[in-house]
């Protein structure tokens, strides 16, 4: 997605480790760090000792927060993590994650990736001081149930409270002595089980995750599961029964790392293959098929393998660029692009171009995008997407809950196409768009796509 700062940001990144045999800070850095496309706002670590929990959180990128002493200072052998991007809740230190709260002698500290959709209705009557996110809902929710009927007993607290929680969740919970997994009924957010060969247990969003810390993929948390890690190994209990399956389309488009892997699939053959249906859906008479990197080169490369028009790269990334620039005057705002993006005037001069993109969500940096590549020359461009036209907003962890900033919801694909500049626009049908990701029918959201939403948005009318 070339949008940069007007695209979505992704939603966020949850680890979760418990092993005796290693340092429970270092790992749980290192999952981060391979989570930290999902959220760049904040990140942070709680980590237990068995005897008590300390916690570290900050705003920025995992990296500049989090130094070898900070990481020394959080001795223990199990811990979560979060990488941050807002959906629900300001940019601000206080709503960095996890959260941890009190409840008499309980002490649990959280992480969630999703957005809930009852938050109002669940915090109504509330007065906390401490309560800025949908998550910090929840923490105050279980902290009641501590206090009432699970009487102290953090299991009975989740099985009581999550079932209240509409939308999308991945928890990573954990007490002094055991790690915490939890996903929503729907199973909108991806949560994974991994192990260590020292014979400790991961949780995580991603299985990159996995694999930088050395541990396999055991499954998938199921939707509606809770799984609780303990001395005696990994504990299931189904909090509620599964519902109509609504693993996030957008995960296998454009948010999940593609060296990973979601519902048994592989992302990055996934995307190819989403390049390849585009080529046979709308082909094009064109020199050099290119992406715009990075999320798109997987799809390109399908575009280029299905169509037998070259592969090339007409534009390279600023591999630095991290957090979103924002620039101080209209003129650097005008010249961001290029802070991220250059091109290859060679590769690109005179040439009838297919650029591929994965998606088109406000399009006011693919536009400048599509200067770009006009000034270094190209002949045509014809921009294809490799999924359908988002044109309803996200409410279960993707910022886009203003429709009216969403593109395809206030033009049509021509307009759209002269607003950018190309020759042409396809965007691949939703169908074969699914059909690319999995020859299994169903089981995807793809709501910002239809305006189907799984779980119904409060106040909000459809038609
Ligand atoms: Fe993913 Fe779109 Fe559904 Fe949000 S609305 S969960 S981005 S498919």
């Amino acid at each position: 997605m070339a949008d940069g700062s007007d695209g979505p940001k992704e939603a966020c990144g949850v680890f979760g480790v418990r092993d005796p045999q290693q340092p429970a800070a270092h790992l749980t850095y290192l999952g981060l760090f391979a989570l930290q496309h999902r959220g760049q706002e904040s990140a942070g670590i709680a980590v237990s000792d068995g005897t008590k929990i300390m916690i570290d959180k900050d705003m920025g990128l995992v990296s500049t927060i989090f130094d070898e002493h900070r990481l020394q200072a959080l001795p223990g052998t199990m811990a979560i993590g979060h990488t941050r991007y807002a959906t629900t809740g300001a940019s601000a230190w206080c709503n960095a994650q996890p959260v941890a709260r009190h409840a008499g002698d309980v002490f649990f500290a959280l992480g969630h990736n999703g957005n809930l959709v009852n938050t109002t209705e669940l915090a109504a009557g509330r007065h906390d001081a401490d309560i800025g996110s949908d998550s910090d809902v929840v923490a105050a929710l279980l902290a009641d149930a501590l206090a009432g009927d699970a009487d102290g007993d953090l299991i009975a607290a989740l099985t009581a409270v999550l079932p209240r929680l509409r939308g999308a969740y991945s928890f990573v919970v954990m007490d002094e002595t055991r790690l915490i997994g939890a996903r929503d009924p729907h199973g909108f957010r991806p949560l994974f089980l991994g192990r260590c060969e020292t014979g400790g247990w991961v949780l995580a969003s991603e299985t990159p995750a996995l694999d930088v810390v050395g541990a396999r993929v055991v499954r998938e948390i199921d939707p509606g599961e809770v799984v609780v890690i303990d001395d005696d190994g990994v504990h299931s209990i189904q909090f509620a029964p599964p519902q109509r399956r609504a693993l996030c389309s957008f995960e296998f488009v454009y948010i999940a790392r593609p060296d990973g892997r979601l519902a048994g699939i592989g992302v990055h053959a996934a995307r190819r293959r989403m390049g390849r249906a585009l080529a046979r859906q709308s082909p094009v008479d064109a020199d050099m098929v290119m992406p715009i990197p990075d999320s798109s080169i997987p799809g390109a490369q399908g575009y280029a393998a299905e169509s037998g028009i070259e592969y090339g790269d007409g534009l390279i990334k600023n591999r630095y660029i991290g957090r979103t620039f924002i620039a101080p005057t209209q003129q650097l705002r005008d010249n961001a692009v290029r802070i991220k993006f250059n091109a290859i005037d060679d590769n690109v001069a005179g040439k009838k171009l297919v650029v591929v993109e994965d998606s088109i969500v406000r399009a006011t940096t693919l536009r400048a995008t599509m200067r770009l590549l006009r000034d270094a020359g190209a002949a045509e461009i014809h921009l294809r997407v490799l999924s359908a036209p988002y044109r309803w907003s996200c409410f279960y962890g993707l910022d886009t809950s203003d429709r009216s900033k969403l593109i395809a919801s206030t033009m049509s694909v021509e307009q759209i196409c002269e607003h950018l500049g190309a020759d042409s626009l396809a965007y691949l049908e939703l169908d074969q768009m699914l059909t690319a990701i999995s020859p299994e029918p169903g089981g995807f959201c793809t709501a910002c796509m239809t305006g189907d939403y799984p779980v119904p948005i409060p106040g909000m009318s459809t038609t």
